[in-house]
C-alpha cells in the first residue's frame, strides 16, 4: 500500500480524523493522494458506500475509479466517484420533491436554456443577446441569488431588466419540471441549508468527501461541501492555488482561504517532489508562475533529471506551425526504439478554434487523433432528437423537450396546431404535454390536427412503458432500432440533409449512440462514471436513459485509443502526457487579448491584472503537463477574423527563463525557507479564525 507514496503523502493519507488540505504543485501526486486514500479507509474498515470523491470531470472520475478498482478491487465501484453536478443530481433524484422537483426531472443544456430565455422575453431576441443574458443569469445564481435577490442588488437598468427576465426563466423551470446546470448546485445546497434533518441525513451518510482540484470550485459548490461534510469535517481537499483557471466561471481562490477558518483543526500537508515532469520543465513552470502573487509558497523539485531542454519553435503562419509540429512528432518517434505511442502525445491550445489546422495536418500525414474540450458527441443535432425522446417519455411536463421530440421528426403537426397548443396550455396552467388530454383542448384545434397530438400523447407513454419493462443489452438494442424504425428517424436525417454522406454519417452517430445505451443496459458501463467493467448487474432501459441527460451536459464519452490528443489548456487539466507541444503561444491568444487593439502593452487596472494572472496560472498548468519532453510554438502571423495579422512571442516565453542555466538554482535550499514562511502563514490565519470565531452550520 505505501509503494509508490512519499511520507507528506502518507500523512495525507492515513490523516481520517478531521478536515485535511493538501496544497501542492503540478504533478506532486495529489489526485495519487485520494485514490489512495479512498482505498486505505475501505481496508480500515469504512464502507466504501459511504465514501464520496469528487472530480472536475466525468471523465476524470472513470479514471479515479478504474485506478481505485486496480487497489482494492471489485468493492471500489460502490464508492461514489463523481462530479459536484452529478452528485447533486443524486441528491435531488433522493430529495428533490421538498422543492416540488418529481424524481424524473429534466437537466437543461445550454441550449435549451437560450431558447426559453429568448421565448421569455418575447421572441424576438438574436442569440448572442441571449447567451449574454444566460451569462449573467448564471454568474447570479453562482453567487447564491435568486430573481428576487439580483433585483434588489441590480446595478442599472439593464442587470434590473436580466433580473425580471430570470423571475420568469425560473418560473418557467418550475413548469417544465426541469433545471439548468447550476441547479444542480444551487438546490441541493438549498436542501441542505433549509431542511435541518437532510442535513443530518447527508451527512450521516457520507462518512468521509474527497475533492480533487479543489482550487476551481466556485462559492455554491464550496457551501455545499461544507454542509455535506457539517462541522466534523471528515473531508480531504486536494488542490493547486497556481492551477485556479476557472475564475471566468466564478471558481474562487478565496475558498482556500476560507477553509482553515472554518475549519481551524484543519490539517495542512504539502507536496513537494514532482513525479511527472524533467527538471527543464519543473524550472520552466516554476519562473513562469513565479510573477503571480503567492496565497501559499512553494517550489518543485524532481528527481527525473534535467531531461530535453524546452524548445521553442517559430513558425510563419499557423499552417506552418501546425506542420512543424506534426514534424516534431514524427522525429521524435523515430528516435526512440521502439517509437512511443500515439497516445504519449499531445498539442494544447488556448482555444478550440486554434485546433483547425493541426487537424488537417495530422490528417495529411495519417496520424490518428481525438479533439478532446471540443463539441461534444452529445452536442450533435441528431443525439439531441434522441435525448429529447428519452426526457420527454421521463418527465412529460419538459417543454422544450415536448417540442423538440414532436418536430424529430415532423409527425405531421404543423406550427399553428402547436402554437394554439401552446396558448392553450399557458392559459390552463399546463405543460404542453398535460394539455394534451384536456376535455377543453378539442375546443381550440381542430379535430385533424388533436388526432395527431393524441397519437403523439399515447405513443410516448406506450414507450415510456415498454422502456421500463426493457432490461439488459439484447432487448434496450431492440427496443431502441424499432423505436427509430417507428418514428421513421433515418429517412428524416436523409431527408433533412443535403448530402447523403453527411446523413449517412449522422445516421451513424445514431447507431453508436443506441449500442452505447445498450451496454449501458447490459450493465458493461457504469451509469455514475461511464468506466467499462463486466461486473454490474443488467438494467432497465428506463433507468439508463435517466443518467443520460446529465452526461450529454457535462461530457463525452470517450474510448481510451492509442491517438495523439489536441486539447484545450482548460480540458487538459489534471492531465499528463511524455510529449506535449504547447501550440499559439503568442501574445493575444496566451495570455488572451490584454494589450489594447494595436497590441500595445498598457497599464493594467485591478480586474486586467486578475485575468493576466489567471492566463499565467493557464500557461503553468499547460507547461506542467510534460513529462519528458515539452515544445512552446507560435507562428509570425495569425488569423483575426478575416484578415492575418502580425502577431508578437507571448511574454510568458521569456518568463520561462529557458536561457538560464540549469544548475544555477537548488530548489531544495529555498524550500526551507518557504517552509517556515508556510507555518507561519498558517498560524496567522487560524489566529484570525480565533478573533472571528465564525459560525459553521
Ligand atoms: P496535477 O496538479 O497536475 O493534477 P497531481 O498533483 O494530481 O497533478 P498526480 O497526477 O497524482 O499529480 O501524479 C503525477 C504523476 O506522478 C502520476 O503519474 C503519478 O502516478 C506519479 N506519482 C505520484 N506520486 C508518486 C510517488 N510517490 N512515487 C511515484 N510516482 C508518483
Ligand atoms: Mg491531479
Amino acid at each position: 500500500m505505501s509503494a509508490g507514496l512519499n511520507l507528506a503523502q502518507l500523512r495525507a493519507i492515513h490523516y481520517t480524523d478531521g478536515a485535511c488540505l493538501v496544497l501542492a504543485g503540478a504533478g506532486s501526486g495529489k489526485t495519487r493522494v485520494i485514490t489512495h486514500k479512498i482505498a486505505h479507509m475501505i481496508e480500515r474498515g469504512l464502507e466504501p458506500g459511504r465514501i464520496a470523491a469528487i472530480t472536475f470531470t466525468n471523465k476524470a472520475a472513470a479514471e479515479m475509479r478504474e485506478r481505485a478498482r486496480g487497489l482494492i478491487g471489485r468493492r471500489a465501484k460502490e464508492v461514489l466517484v463523481c462530479t459536484f453536478h452529478a452528485l447533486g443530481v443524486r441528491m435531488l433524484r433522493a430529495d428533490g420533491a421538498r422543492l416540488g422537483l418529481k424524481p424524473q426531472f429534466s437537466i437543461l443544456d445550454a441550449d435549451d436554456v437560450t431558447g426559453i430565455l429568448k421565448d421569455a422575453a418575447g421572441g424576438t431576441t438574436d442569440l448572442a443577446t441571449a447567451r449574454q443574458w444566460q451569462w449573467t443569469i448564471s454568474q447570479w445564481k453562482n453567487m447564491g441569488l435568486n430573481a428576487g435577490q439580483a433585483l434588489a442588488r441590480a446595478a442599472d437598468d439593464g442587470e434590473r431588466s436580466i433580473a425580471t427576465l430570470m423571475a420568469r426563466y425560473e418560473e418557467r423551470l418550475t413548469a417544465y419540471q426541469s433545471v439548468d446546470f447550476d441547479d444542480l448546485i444551487g438546490l441541493p445546497l438549498r436542501l441542505l441549508r433549509d431542511f435541518a434533518e437532510l442535513r443530518a441525513k447527508w451527512q450521516a451518510a457520507l462518512g468521509h468527501v474527497l475533492v480533487d482540484e479543489y482550487q476551481d470550485t466556485n462559492g455554491t459548490q464550496y457551501e455545499l461541501l461544507r454542509l455535506l461534510v457539517g462541522e466534523r469535517g471528515h473531508f480531504t481537499a486536494v488542490g493547486d492555488d497556481d492551477q485556479s483557471i476557472y475564475g471566468w466561471r466564478g471558481a474562487t481562490l478565496d475558498n482556500l482561504k476560507k477553509l482553515p477558518i472554518d475549519f481551524p483543526q484543519l490539517k495542512v500537508i504539502q507536496l513537494e517532489q514532482n513525479y511527472r515532469s524533467t527538471n527543464a520543465i519543473l524550472r520552466a513552470a516554476n519562473h513562469v508562475i513565479a510573477p503571480n502573487p503567492k496565497l501559499f509558497a512553494k517550489t518543485l523539485f524532481s528527481e527525473l533529471g534535467e531531461g530535453e531542454p524546452v524548445r521553442v519553435v517559430v513558425a510563419d503562419n499557423q499552417e506552418h506551425e501546425a506542420e512543424r509540429a506534426v514534424a516534431r512528432i514524427q522525429s521524435l518517434r523515430a528516435a526512440s526504439n521502439p517509437p512511443p505511442d500515439w497516445k504519449g502525445f499531445a498539442i494544447l491550445y488556448r482555444a478550440n478554434h486554434l485546433a483547425k489546422p493541426f487537424e488537417k495536418a495530422l490528417r495529411k500525414a495519417s496520424i490518428p487523433y481525438k479533439v478532446s474540450g471540443g463539441t461534444s458527441f452529445f452536442d450533435r443535432a441528431e443525439i439531441k432528437d434522441l435525448c429529447a425522446w428519452f426526457r420527454l417519455w421521463l418527465n412529460n411536463d419538459d417543454d422544450p423537450a415536448f417540442l423538440r421530440s414532436i418536430t424529430a421528426p415532423r409527425r405531421g403537426i404543423g406550427h399553428t396546431t402547436l402554437a394554439a397548443l401552446g396558448a392553450f396550455a399557458t392559459q390552463h396552467r399546463q405543460s404542453l404535454f398535460g394539455a394534451l388530454f384536456n376535455g377543453m383542448l378539442p375546443a381550440a384545434v381542430p379535430q385533424r390536427a388533436l388526432d395527431g397530438l393524441h397519437a403523439f400523447g399515447r405513443y410516448i407513454n406506450e414507450l415510456e412503458h415498454n422502456a421500463r419493462h426493457t432490461h439488459g443489452a439484447g432487448q434496450s438494442l431492440a427496443f431502441l432500432h424499432q423505436w427509430l424504425k417507428d418514428i421513421g428517424y433515418e429517412q428524416h436525417l436523409y431527408d433533412s440533409e443535403d448530402s447523403e454522406q453527411r446523413a449517412a454519417a449522422r445516421w451513424s452517430n445514431v447507431l453508436e449512440f443506441c449500442d452505447w445505451m445498450a451496454q449501458r443496459a447490459g450493465g458493461q458501463i457504469d451509469e455514475q462514471t461511464g468506466a467499462t467493467g463486466p461486473d454490474q448487474p443488467g438494467k432497465s432501459l428506463l433507468a439508463v436513459s435517466q443518467t443520460i441527460a446529465l452526461l450529454s451536459t457535462i461530457s463525452g464519452h470517450e474510448k481510451e485509443q492509442d491517438m495523439v490528443t489536441l486539447s484545450t489548456l482548460h480540458a487538459a487539466k489534471g492531465l499528463e502526457w511524455p510529449h506535449v507541444i504547447l501550440a499559439g503561444v503568442t501574445e493575444g491568444m496566451l495570455p488572451f487579448k490584454i494589450d489594447d487593439d494595436e497590441g500595445r502593452r498598457q497599464p493594467l487596472g485591478d480586474d486586467m491584472l486578475a485575468r493576466l494572472q489567471e492566463e499565467r496560472r493557464l500557461m503553468y498548468v499547460g507547461i506542467t503537463r510534460a513529462q519528458r519532453t515539452l515544445a512552446v510554438s507560435w507562428s509570425r502571423q495569425r488569423k483575426k477574423g478575416r484578415d492575418m495579422v502580425a502577431a508578437q512571442p507571448s511574454r510568458f516565453i521569456a518568463d520561462m527563463e529557458l536561457d538560464k542555466n540549469s544548475t544555477r538554482e537548488d530548489p531544495r535550499a529555498k524550500l526551507k525557507a518557504l517552509r517556515a514562511e508556510f507555518a507561519a502563514k498558517t498560524q496567522a490565519a487560524q489566529a484570525t479564525q480565533a478573533a472571528h470565531a465564525a459560525p459553521t452550520a
